[in-house]
């Protein structure tokens, strides 16, 4: 019984590929570029892991079954082993791969397609962009947004005002012109400068000439703990006016004094896909953000160049007002001092580096005050600045949006050096946190609703074409993990250090990571979002 239906199913996937053997009586055995074999797959669906083996030939899984009667160049042998979509990370800040195209810190967490240029911070030309990337190939598949504050920035500087309508034109014709290149959407962060000078209407009209293009549209929203829910309508109401596909960036609530509202931004989500919007969120598994030094300080103080900021912290009147708007800021969100941040990477003193500003405050003046710490935060952005880690975050929170089956998980980080800085670990372990910390200790997810918030979540709402499924005729992008071993070993203390039991993985058909150990192909390709059929 059961060797009669192999036989069929072989004599299918033989069929398929156009290989008859001399004999039709007798279907002689595949030959396939890569057999793994023995593997439990987890196809991406959410449906339960299953035994199977999955054969890939010319880039693509070609057949997923029980699959002895073959062969093949490669035979992995997956006994043990979880068998998953790559990982699809679709907030990452990677847009420079192609000085570091291997993008081990992703690579190793089983990550095999990046979405970059978010926050909205980009290439200003996609179209060199990619190429550049093409030619210097890399290890894994990536693909870009357009940002809103690299075309803001190219068209008005950081000029703290409402565009003119010849601005408003250039700034549209400068995201077209990115769509056409190739970029899969458009993306804002509206805490930074200068995107938070603009208002709704700006957002709104680039994000149009994105959606007419078949863009989506992703967001760093203006606000993400005091007034999360007005972001989160705001992001939207940009869906609901412009037809765009919604991504709320990095979905979290990183104010004290208003955890527990991720339950009212999750509601306003679902609302708003009752009404047709296609809005989606992701998110990282941590309770500490990482962001800018500056974005401490009012916006107003960060308009102009480097000179213009230093003009205004010099002045010793505009400092008191700066600090007691600093405090204000502060205590809008609960909080008295800066002890929730710590240094990331300071270029100027290195040695500051993963310190809280209460202790570079004690290094630097000998006092712990919230007065020393501002006055730190201000001789380091005198020095050009900080990238920081901000503890700032509830387990709460982050549980409840990670159970939610319309967030995605999404690392939020760069192509990172291993050693160099102190970045926030999820650069190399945020993947393997949700299956190791999220689903097995904490039992907060089933493992197959993990791995599918992983790949075809976001695979179908940034339409990645058949890509994120274990599944014929996708792409052999494919994960392969220890349930019982996989495991972040990256701190924020030592945050360089790959991620634990993810010993295979494969982009387009081809080994990246064998034994845990990655290769040295780079097979990745440059990805766009499929024509809207
Ligand atoms: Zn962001």
């Amino acid at each position: 019984m059961r060797a009669s239906r192999l036989l069929v199913t072989v004599a299918i996937v033989i069929g398929s590929l156009g290989l008859t053997g001399g004999d039709s009586q007798r279907p002689q055995p595949a030959r396939y570029d890569v057999l793994i074999s023995h593997g439990t797959v987890i196809d991406g669906s959410g449906a339960r892991p299953v035994r199977a083996d999955v054969a890939i030939k010319d880039g693509r899984i070609v057949a997923v079954g029980s699959l002895p009667i073959t062969t093949a160049a490669d035979v992995i042998d997956a006994t043990g082993l979880m068998v998953a979509p790559g990982f699809i990370d679709v907030h990452t800040h990677a847009d420079d791969i192609a000085d570091t195209p291997r993008a081990e810190n992703f690579v190793r967490m089983g990550v095999t397609s990046v979405v970059a240029g978010n926050c909205g911070g980009s290439a200003l030309d996609i179209g060199d962009a990619l190429t550049k990337i093409r030619q210097a190939g890399i290890a894994i598949n990536y693909a870009t947004l357009i940002g809103h504050n690299t075309v803001r920035r190219a068209v008005m500087g950081t000029a703290n005002r409402d565009p003119t309508i010849s601005e408003l034109a250039k700034m549209k014709s400068l995201v077209w012109r990115a769509m056409a290149d190739g970029a899969v959407g458009f993306s804002t962060g509206l805490q930074y400068v200068p995107g938070t000078y603009a208002k709704f209407a700006e957002i709104l009209e680039l994000a149009r000439v994105a959606g007419n293009a078949g863009g989506l549209y992703a967001s760093h929203m203006r606000n993400e703990g005091t007034e999360l829910e007005a972001a989160v309508q705001e992001t939207i109401h940009v869906g609901e006016m412009t037809m765009c596909r919604v991504q709320i960036s990095h979905l979290k609530v990183d104010s004290p004094n208003n955890w527990g509202a991720s339950a009212r931004a999750l509601s306003l989500i679902e609302t708003a896909r009752k009404r047709g919007i296609d809005v989606q969120a992701d998110q990282y598994a941590y309770t500490a953000a990482s962001s800018s030094l500056g974005i401490r300080f009012p916006a107003w103080v960060l308009e102009g160049g480097q000179d213009a900021i230093a003009t205004r912290l010099n002045d010793r009147n505009q400092w008191v007002n700066i600090k007691s708007e600093m405090r204000d800021l502060l205590s809008a969100r609960g909080l008295s001092d800066l002890s929730f941040a710590v240094v990331a990477s300071y270029r100027p003193d290195p040695s500051l580096n993963g310190l809280s500003m209460k202790q570079v405050a004690v290094r630097l003046s000998g006092s712990d005050s919230a007065d020393a710490q501002f006055d730190t935060a201000k001789a380091m952005m005198l020095a050009g600045g900080a990238s920081m880690v901000y503890h700032l975050m509830s387990e709460d929170d982050v549980n409840r949006i990670m159970r939610h089956p319309q967030v995605g998980i999404a690392s939020d980080s760069s192509v990172l050096t291993m050693g160099d800085g102190v970045p926030h670990p999820r650069g190399y372990g945020n993947n393997a946190r949700v299956l190791g910390e999220y689903v097995r200790n904490r039992h907060l997810i089933p493992i197959e609703e993990a791995v599918r918030k992983m790949t075809s979540l976001p695979a179908e709402h940034f339409k990645f074409d058949r890509r994120g499924l274990v599944k014929a005729g996708y792409a052999g992008d494919l994960t392969l993990f220890d349930a019982n071993a996989v495991a972040d070993a990256a701190t924020f203390e030592k945050p360089h250090a790959f991620a634990a039991g993810i010993p295979y993985v494969l982009v387009n058909g081809v080994v990246v990571v064998r034994k845990g150990e990655q290769t040295a192909a780079l097979p990745g390709q440059v990805l766009k979002s499929s024509p809207p059929k």
